[in-house]
């Protein structure tokens, strides 16, 4: 059985040829990171005009380098929610009509599902596990039941962490640090961390009062740039021009929305414990989205995880950003358990705003 699946949520343009077993029989990716980099930050109509240019190329190209004729597909599966409405729109309306065109059956897809059953792909990990998803676009705690079947323990109630590291990096002009200007901002802030003195800036870790699972970076990123507006000042010079302490103000940041991630994910760990939602045998957190390739914060969740004698697994750098394999894989997951398959003629809508699984905030919060 082969699944193709195509994604176009964000500011990724991409489709890859899966069969049962996970294999990548093809793929293909068509970024728009570079674009978005030059403008500052994604403009939701020129993505949908770049999706839009690419995507038939994108599908072709993961069709041939399968060599898979799309008469041998046993689905296609597609995001449809959560994500950019111009950019899903884009992705959905060319399934629809590849679907009816070829006769196939569509599985529409939850983006940040499949970004929690991707680790799935590469190793086996029987259900349930707890999952932290941190992206430019989300930041969630979940507990994985079954393929369609998740426990939301938190969210971000804000900005995402992503989204509030490419801020502060575009806030610092990194771009223009010869080191950095083909990285995105959590990479530049990484990067230039790496030679930082994290307890320079003691930034306040947020919702430190708070014993929940949601999340908040709007307000560390504020203080940040506060700093940020400090120093320039301290300095007359003028803004986006420091360069005396951005190594410091970087490490400081990271190592704060480490802190955050971490301690939110210990207070999920638990409240699973206490009701019995994971394992004895095994407990296991998967970490992914894009934030996940950052080794500073996988380090601070491994010191929770060994503490409460849990295993950490991270799929690859690859494998947490958006790509159309993960798509293909939740699809292949829905096909086996036949869950959520349409038939080709099924008219269905896209969802810009689509929480993941049951709400249980308010549950955790509750216990706290
Ligand atoms: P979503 O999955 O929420 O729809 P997205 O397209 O932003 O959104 P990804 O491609 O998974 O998702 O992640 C991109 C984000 O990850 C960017 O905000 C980027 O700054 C951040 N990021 C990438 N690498 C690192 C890193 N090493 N450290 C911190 N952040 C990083
Ligand atoms: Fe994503």
């Amino acid at each position: 059985r082969l699944v193709l699946g195509i994604e176009t949520s964000c500011d990724d343009t991409g489709a890859a040829v899966l069969d049962e077993t996970g294999e990548i029989l093809g793929e293909s990716l068509h970024s728009q990171k570079d674009v978005h980099l030059r403008t500052g930050g994604i403009i939701p109509t020129v993505a949908q005009q770049l999706h839009r240019e690419h995507i038939e190329r994108v599908v072709q190209e993961a069709l041939e380098r399968s060599d898979v004729d799309p008469s041998r597909l046993s689905a296609v599966a597609t995001t449809v929610k959560p994500g950019l409405a111009l950019s899903l729109g884009i992705g959905l309306e060319f399934s629809q009509k590849f679907v009816r065109q070829h006769n196939k059956p569509f599985i529409p897809i939850h983006h940040m599902e499949a970004h929690a059953l991707t680790v799935r792909m590469l190793q086996p990990v029987a259900f349930p596990f707890l999952v932290l998803l941190v992206s430019g676009g989300h930041s969630l705690l979940a507990v994985a039941r079954g393929v369609d079947d998740f426990l939301l323990l938190g969210h971000a109630l804000d900005e995402a962490p992503g989204d509030a590291l490419d801020k502060v990096a575009r806030r610092l002009s990194l771009i223009k640090h010869p080191q950095c200007s083909t990285l995105s901002g959590g990479q530049a802030i990484e990067l230039l961390a790496e030679d930082g003195d994290r307890t320079r800036f003691p930034f306040r870790t947020p919702m430190g009062q708070t014993y929940d699972c949601c999340f908040s970076f709007a307000g560390l990123r504020n203080q940040v740039n506060m700093t940020i507006m400090k120093k320039e000042a301290e300095e007359g010079i003028e803004q986006g021009t420091l360069l005396s302490c951005v190594n410091d103000i970087a490490a400081s940041a990271q190592h704060t929305v480490a802190s955050h991630l971490a301690k939110r994910t210990h207070r999920a760990i638990l409240f699973c414990k206490a009701n019995g939602l994971l394992p004895s045998d095994s407990p296991t957190v998967v970490l992914s989205g894009g934030v996940a390739s950052n080794q500073y914060i996988r380090k601070s969740l491994t010191i929770i995880t060994d503490a409460t004698g849990l295993r950490l697994l991270c799929p690859p750098a690859k494998f947490c950003t958006d790509n159309g394999v993960m798509i293909a894989w939740n699809g292949v997951e829905r096909l086996r358990e036949g869950k959520g398959i349409l038939p080709p003629d099924v008219d269905v809508s896209y969802e810009p705003k689509a929480r993941l699984g049951v709400d249980m905030t308010a549950e955790v919060k509750a216990a706290a």
